[in-house]
């Protein structure tokens, strides 16, 4: 296994590894969060089915996000159902900030048990999956209904049916270190051939693929969320039979929001005067909430 750029200490909270099988056209991400999820769950009261909800789809965007290859671009995933009892879940990745948030029925959600199917919490609805591209200034959006057992397979699909791109995600939360620890995997076959050859992956059924699905794919959900296991040694766990697996580190995660005082008065600039003369309170002072981060900011007008 060889390692590109060696910083010393081996992966472990907060961090994406980024790790690619060269003779097998892969390539993959893995990431455990820690603090930063505490960080951005504690914005909000959640119950423990919304926690675990937004854990998990905070270690989706992360991976996800951690694909994209410019500065500045942007990954966010979107969660929504009419008439569920979540009614909304939105989060988002730039540059390593994480950031999301969770609407939903807490009277209903009580009369549930435990631990509620995903088809019990949004009751339908879809997952939308947005890249906002810096350099190029393109928007890509794919949109997947919300089935299957979980948000990693919703997500799954996303890369099946949108990119048409072999993807194997796998993702485990779990209480531990006095919070809780969210993990994931993704591993997808590359677009390789793109240079006029049929591309690989219009065969699903390629042996290549599947030998990469099956040494992944018997990762267990603890060791995805072990402590003591660093993501290097998970990485070499899985696939040290292979000739070269380049492992490299990625971006540090943190909680991070772009809601400012300056941010909220250029929104609000861009609506028309008699709309901003509306929001007013009697002491024509506009507020505006931060759903991320639970704040309110008092904007003069
Ligand atoms: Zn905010």
């Amino acid at each position: 296994m060889t390692r590109e750029i060696d910083s010393g200490a081996e992966t472990g909270f907060d961090r994406v590894l980024r790790f690619t099988l060269p003779d097998r056209h892969a390539r993959g991400r893995i990431v455990r969060l820690g603090p930063a999820l505490e960080d951005i769950l504690a914005a909000h009261p959640y119950p423990p089915a919304l926690k675990q909800l937004l854990s998990e789809a905070l270690a989706l965007t992360a991976l996800t996000g951690s694909l994209l290859k410019d500065d500045g671009s942007q990954l966010t995933l979107q969660a929504q159902a009419d008439d569920g009892i979540v009614s909304l879940l939105v989060c988002d990745y730039r540059e390593g900030e994480l950031r999301g948030y969770a609407r939903h029925d807490e009277d209903r959600l009580a009369e549930l048990d435990g631990n509620p199917s995903l088809q019990q919490l949004f009751g339908g609805g879809y997952l939308a999956i947005t890249f906002d591209l810096a350099v190029t200034d393109q928007r890509y959006q794919g949109v997947v209904p919300l089935e299957g057992d979980s948000l990693s397979h919703a997500v799954e699909r996303y890369f099946a049916q949108s990119e048409q791109v072999p993807t194997l995600i796998r993702t485990a939360v779990r209480a531990g270190h006095g919070g809780l620890i969210a993990g994931g995997l993704l591993v997808q076959h590359l677009a390789e051939g793109e240079e006029g050859r049929e591309r690989l992956h219009v065969r699903m059924d390629h042996p290549e693929w599947e030998h990469v699905t099956a040494l992944a794919g018997s990762m267990t959900e603890g060791e995805l969320v072990d402590p003591d296991l660093s993501l290097e040694a998970l990485v070499w766990r899985l696939f040290h039979e292979e000739r070269e697996v380049r492992v490299l580190q990625g971006e540090l995660i943190a909680r991070g929001c772009r809601c400012s005082v300056v941010h909220f008065e250029e929104v609000l600039a861009r609506f028309p005067k008699e709309d901003r003369k509306d929001m007013r309170d009697e002491n024509g002072i506009i507020r505006v909430d931060c759903a991320f981060c639970s704040r309110e900011f008092l904007i003069e007008d």
